[in-house]
């Protein structure tokens, strides 16, 4: 392997891979796994994600998917009333029952995920159990899988992660070659993606989770696979237990991530330069125009990120390397160098100690460091958006960056102008109303 430094920027002499890591392990303020519901339903299309939790769970997921109301939806919650939690019900029975009902009024099912919620584990309904004897009871036309989203062990992108793994741990064997690409993307980027390793001359290109449930990988001691999401190590390690070998690289997010990636695999696979150039180049130089356009707003501005997506790390080398940012502080709440080190190996470290990797969060203590930093820019969960407006900070919500198609080339402009604006609003607002303090985040 030639490595992919050939096309990409070379790994800077001090670089963020060897800084101390600061690690806090206070009160985080973060969604919980069940989240990731929102986009898992709308990829798996023949799967129902049934919630065994209580009211809140039902809340959380309402009021975060509300625009699905108008159709039938794929998810909801099986809900533990006061019995069940006192242990005065045979909850496996009920949710039996609850099974029994959903998958006779809707035969369009083919995936029933099970989804253990922080009440379920609190009296320890073993959901486990429940979906091997479900999964008996339907076989073969409904697959029944557990999976756990609980706030107690899970932050929001982490829910994706426990899904995925649950379906590597289940995936039908094989002794043939292939590449499984893991991670959930919206259609469009996966098509992108499909495009370009086609055009690299990379067959038998499978994705974890596939739209459909018959359509999910094989995996064997010949297949080979890639990670589109940095949240994904349960995965990863389900995965290198099936036999199958991992390609580190850095994440596809923009053009520098994207051709990194994309030349990592070439490598494995033995792509010739000159094919790599004609598929890559054309897309590179409309990333670079496309980011160098919204990157005149963000270049020498300075990013504070608390951690959320898990997706800190690869943006903040993008924002740094292709846009021209200044990160203070990059927190993320779980750093996994076996996933992440390619793209700690290209953040540079600046001047003064900046900037500081965090993993895992003190939120008071966090919050103190952004105030005294004033960043131009907070990345930011909601809960913590609001507040920070008004204090006169600039925010971007990291929950978009994990809804909003940020992947490979096609995107790289995009992601650059979701920074962007932030900056060109605040501006705006204080043009047209000098004394204006802002109370709602973008
Ligand atoms: Fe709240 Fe836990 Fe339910 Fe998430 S799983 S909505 S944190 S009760």
């Amino acid at each position: 392997m030639t490595g992919y430094a050939a096309t990409a920027p070379a790994a800077p002499r001090g670089s963020c891979r060897d800084v101390p890591i600061l690690k806090e392990r206070g009160q985080r303020e973060v969604f919980c796994g069940l989240t990731g519901i929102i986009w898992l339903h709308r990829k798996m299309q023949d799967a129902f994600f049934l919630v065994v939790g209580s009211r809140t769970c039902a809340h959380l997921l309402q009021s975060a998917a509300g625009v699905m109301i108008f159709a039938e939806p794929r998810f909801g919650t099986a809900i533990l009333e006061e019995q069940d939690l006192a242990g005065m019900a045979d909850a496996q029975d009920e949710l039996d029952r609850e099974v029994e009902r959903l998958l006779s009024r809707r035969p369009d099912i083919r995936q029933l995920f099970l989804v253990g919620s922080c009440p379920s584990e609190v009296i320890k309904l073993d959901l486990a159990r429940a979906a091997e004897r479900l999964s008996a009871v339907y076989a073969p036309e409904v697959q029944v899988v557990n999976f756990t989203g609980s706030g107690i062990e899970t932050t929001f992108t982490q829910g994706e992660d426990s899904c995925l793994a649950a379906l590597a741990r289940d995936l039908p064997e094989t002794d043939e070659e292939n590449l499984i690409v893991v991670g959930a993307l919206p259609d469009v980027v996966e098509d992108q993606m499909r495009g370009l390793l086609h055009g690299l001359g990379i067959e038998n290109v499978q994705v974890l989770p596939a739209a459909r449930a018959g359509d999910h990988p094989t995996v064997g001691p010949r297949s080979r696979f890639i990670l589109t999401q940095p949240f994904l190590g349960e995965t990863l390690a389900a995965l290198l237990q099936r036999g199958a070998k991992h390609l580190s690289a850095p994440f596809p997010i923009g053009e520098a991530g994207t051709t990194a990636r994309l030349q990592v695999i070439a490598d494995e696979y033995g792509v010739e330069a000159a094919r790599f150039a004609t598929i890559t180049d054309a897309p590179r130089a409309r990333a670079r125009k496309a980011v160098a356009a919204a990157a005149r707003d963000l270049s020498g501005r300075t990013i504070f990120f608390f951690p959320d997506s898990q997706l800190e790390i690869p943006l903040a080398r993008f924002l740094t390397n292709e846009c021209g940012m200044i990160p203070l502080e990059i927190g993320q709440p779980y750093i996994t160098k076996d996933i992440i080190g390619p793209d700690l190996d290209l953040i540079p470290t600046g001047e003064n100690g900046v900037p500081t990797i965090s993993e895992g969060q003190d939120v008071d203590l966090q919050l103190d460091r952004a105030r005294a930093a004033r960043p131009d820019i907070t990345v930011c969960g909601l809960g913590l958006a609001n507040p920070l407006e008004a204090e006169g900070l600039t925010t971007k919500w990291a929950i978009e960056l994990v809804i909003t198609p940020v992947h490979f080339y096609e995107q790289a402009g995009d992601l650059a102008a979701l920074f962007a604006r932030p900056l060109r609003r605040r501006a705006l607002i204080k043009t047209m109303h000098p004394n204006a303090r802002l109370e709602a985040a973008e």
